[in-house]
């Protein structure tokens, strides 16, 4: 047997083996579904499957990348580099620009990101004179992407009778004309948005018999990951693509399910017996991420979901610590909390930031981890929210790259026309506007031709259109020749945009154009790395497109070591040692806009398991008393799935009065704790958290809470006289000298350079250290 399938146990090997035909896995978190996915990929490779014939399709392509890394190293780069790999809106992407004239579209179409295309939609919702806090355009904007995701195409929708009730009767009758203009303006700038990228491959494959066959040879062999979580539009996709050889593997969780907001069908799983014949169901029980406690707690709340697939989890790793949960006065000390806690963890286990992340439920929670952890000087990185590219400075730049590539681009032309100020007002864009959408042709092609319209705009005004126009086919001629990164650091320079931002000499404008240094390092790298690629060469297209299709995971800089902080959506897949779940309160987490329906919660309570298996070594729980929602100070409530978390596996905390946290021990003779604990003793807004002096037998087992060989350390234990330049020895690490002690108090550390053992930070009140 190869060396690799040794790294598998029986349950996952068989999966990896089985080379043709239809086959499913599901399986809970942490057992390896992915794990087989990548071997299975590497066991076709090896049997000679050629890897142009495999298409992979993964969450996020920072996992494709890190499969594909872990393929190479089994059966060699060259051949790992030709495998179809990404996420679907990415695969997808690069298959419709190679046939995007079949569909009437340019190959070098512009994919518009959400806030493009949710900006092209208040632009109609205003033009048709409608009340924008009825049409409110975020909505119209879901509402819009579930059609697409479900395919009810403009057509289709006019002929459905009851979508066009369901929309009168949330008084939002002209939904069906709003979306009909939405895909007429998009295609009359030449651009898809996200959710066309599916819509238009299934149109592609439905409509041209020819096209289909094309990929269906080509993809002899398809993997989907994360099953669980595919759209109808996606399900289509893959089933039409694998209908011929029917060689599809899929894995997936159903307990992991959490995009049923935004179109995944659960379904999906259940219904794959009845798409293929003879499906070969396979089931992988063995965790291998986490601890037994984190194991068993969460299975214990998901087994409170009523629709659910029956399966087992157990884990042959350690019990390791129980979950800890913390009840806290308010966001900024549950941010102070989670900040001293990794602070702490680091220093006691030698960690590095990367092994934490800070979980939660909406995006607005990171702002008070954010000023905590900046106090504490821990590094860290933001997932989701607003994400480097779309921050104004660099959505301008790319606005402009975007306009050389594709001068239909209505939202790009907007967005730079006039910035830097060049004299070009409101009135003659709405001019402009009018005559683009009366020709049906757009604002680039009006300006050109317009001394031919009588537009009403002066002379003068025209020229600066042209001499905008004029520019951007500069830049035309310069990108025909020259690689992305030429092109951007000209359209910098000649442009105006970074004399613009250096005018403004706040920090936050010095910031700015550090950021667009840093886009202009990127392209450069980027290119450096296109150039290593057979069938690249770097240019602003090739660009233009790989950013238009990352992902926020995708942005990680490997070799920064920073704290994660994200969504629980976000988190799906990973895995870090040490995990925080913020915020869990009723109406937050469950969210309050989640609570209506048993379904609704159900997915809520998933979400909540997806969170908790993410943690290896230990997750920790915090809820806070009150919390500003909406402007107000609200009392909170403790989240139900705290409660329904077996008591077994938890560790409860109370804070003392000098801000430290020590476990609440309340549990009577049988073991059990007062679940009316959690929610008793609420102090009153603004009163300080209520003393507890813990009692002899509290402390008693506060100790046993330490790992048997740091037993809760004394005075005696911190070499309170310690400086630099001293010798010392240390349990683990041997001999070393002092280099540096910073700190004071419970927080002091020494920097200390191990014989063996090499540089280590260590907190003194845990390090246990001999003065030699
Ligand atoms: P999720 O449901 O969260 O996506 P998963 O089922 O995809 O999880 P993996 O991410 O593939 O699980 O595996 C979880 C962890 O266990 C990974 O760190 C993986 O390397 C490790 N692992 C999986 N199988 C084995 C094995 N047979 N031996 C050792 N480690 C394993
Ligand atoms: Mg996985």
């Amino acid at each position: 047997m190869e060396n690799y399938l040794a790294e598998l146990n029986d349950a996952q090997r068989a999966p990896v083996l089985q080379k043709d035909g239809p086959m499913i896995v599901i399986a809970g978190a942490g057992s390896g579904k992915t794990r087989v996915l990548t071997y299975r990929i590497a066991y076709l490779m090896s049997k000679g499957v050629d890897p142009f014939n495999i298409l992979s399709l993964t969450f996020t392509n920072k996992a494709a990348r890190e499969m594909k890394h872990r393929i190479s190293s089994i059966v060699g780069s060259s051949e790992a580099k030709n495998l179809w790999m990404g996420t679907f809106h990415s695969i997808f992407a690069k298959i419709l620009r190679m046939e995007a004239d079949k569909l009437g579209y340019p190959s070098n179409f512009t994919i518009y990101d959400t806030q493009d295309s949710q900006s092209v939609l208040r632009a109609i919702i205003k033009e048709m004179g409608l009340d924008k806090d009825v049409y409110k355009y975020k909505q119209v904007y879901s509402r819009i992407s579930s059609f697409k995701n479900s395919l009810i195409t403009v057509k289709a929708y006019f002929q459905n009778g009851e979508l066009q009730e369901a929309d009168a009767m949330s008084k939002k009758p002209r939904m069906g004309e709003i979306y009909k203009e939405y895909v007429e303006r998009c295609f009359k700038a030449g651009a898809m948005d996200f959710d066309d990228l599916l819509l238009k491959t299934n149109e592609l494959l439905n409509r041209f018999p020819d096209v289909l066959q094309k990929y269906q040879n080509r993809f002899r062999y398809i993997l989907v990951d994360e099953y669980q979580d595919t759209n109808h539009s996606q399900y289509l996709i893959v089933r039409a693509l694998s209908d011929k050889f029917q060689n599809i593997c899929v894995v997936g969780d159903d307990a992991q399910s959490i995009y049923a907001f935004r179109g995944a069908n659960i379904n999906n799983i259940l219904n794959f017996q009845r798409d293929y014949d003879n499906v070969e169901m396979y089931r992988l029980e063995q965790n291998y991420r986490s601890t037994k406690n984190i194991v068993q707690a969460a299975n214990s709340v998901i087994d409170k979901n009523k629709t659910k697939l029956e399966k087992v989890v157990w884990t042959a790793n350690d019990d390791g610590p129980k979950i800890v949960v913390n009840r806290l006065i308010n966001d900024g000390e549950e941010g102070r909390f989670v900040a001293s806690s990794i602070f702490e963890n680091k220093m006691e286990h030698q960690m590095k930031n990367g092994d934490f992340a800070i979980l939660y439920r909406t995006n607005a929670q990171s702002r008070a981890m954010e000023d905590a952890l900046r106090k504490k000087d821990i590094p860290y990185r933001i997932y989701g929210g607003l994400s480097f590219y779309q921050r104004k400075e660099i959505k301008d730049v790319l606005s402009y790259l975007r306009l050389i590539v594709n001068p239909k681009d209505e939202e790009a032309l907007k967005r730079v026309i006039n910035f830097p100020a060049r004299g070009i007002g409101a009135t003659t864009m709405d001019k402009l506007t009018l005559a683009a959408n009366h020709y049906k042709r757009s604002i680039f092609e009006v300006i050109e031709n317009i001394e031919k319209i009588d537009l009403k705009i002066n002379k003068g005004t025209q020229t600066k259109l042209k001499n905008f126009t004029n520019m951007i086919k500069s830049f035309q001629i310069m990108a025909s020749n020259k690689n992305a990164f030429e092109v951007a650091e000209a359209v910098a320079k000649k442009t105006g945009l970074v004399q613009e931002l250096k005018k403004d000499g706040t920090p936050e404008g010095i910031a700015r154009i550090e950021n667009v240094e840093e886009l202009l390092n990127g392209i450069q790298d980027f290119v450096d790395g296109q150039q290593e690629l057979a069938d690249a060469d770097g240019s602003l297209g090739e660009f233009l497109e790989d950013v238009a299709l990352m992902t926020d995971l995708d942005q990680e800089t490997p070799d920064e070591d920073r704290v994660a902080l994200m969504t629980i959506h976000l988190a799906k897949g990973l895995e870090f040692p040490y995990v925080y779940i913020v915020g869990l309160e009723e109406d937050l987490f469950p969210s309050g806009m989640s609570m209506n329906t048993r379904s609704e919660l159900e997915e809520e309570r998933r979400l909540f398991y997806v969170a908790l298996t993410r943690a290896e070594k230990q997750a920790y729980l915090t809820y806070v008393q009150s919390r500003f929602r909406w402007g107000k100070l609200i009392d909170a409530e403790p989240s139900r799935f705290i409660e329904e978390i077996d008591d077994e596996y938890l560790d409860y905390m109370v804070p003392q009065d000098d801000y430290k946290y020590k476990p609440l021990i309340d549990r009577d003779i049988f073991g059990e704790v007062d679940k009316s604990k959690l929610r008793q003793n609420k102090p009153k807004k603004g009163t300080p958290p209520p003393a507890h002096k813990p009692t002899e037998d509290e402390l008693r087992k506060l100790r046993r809470l330490r790992p048997a060989d740091a037993s809760t350390p004394t005075k005696a234990d911190i070499p309170v006289q310690l400086e630099a330049g001293q010798l010392v020895e240390h349990m683990r690490f041997g001999k070393g000298k002092v280099l540096s002690i910073e700190g004071v108090g419970q927080d002091k550390k020494a920097e200390i350079d191990f014989e063996t053992g090499g540089m280590k930070k260590l907190l003194l009140r845990f390090a246990k250290l001999k003065i030699l």
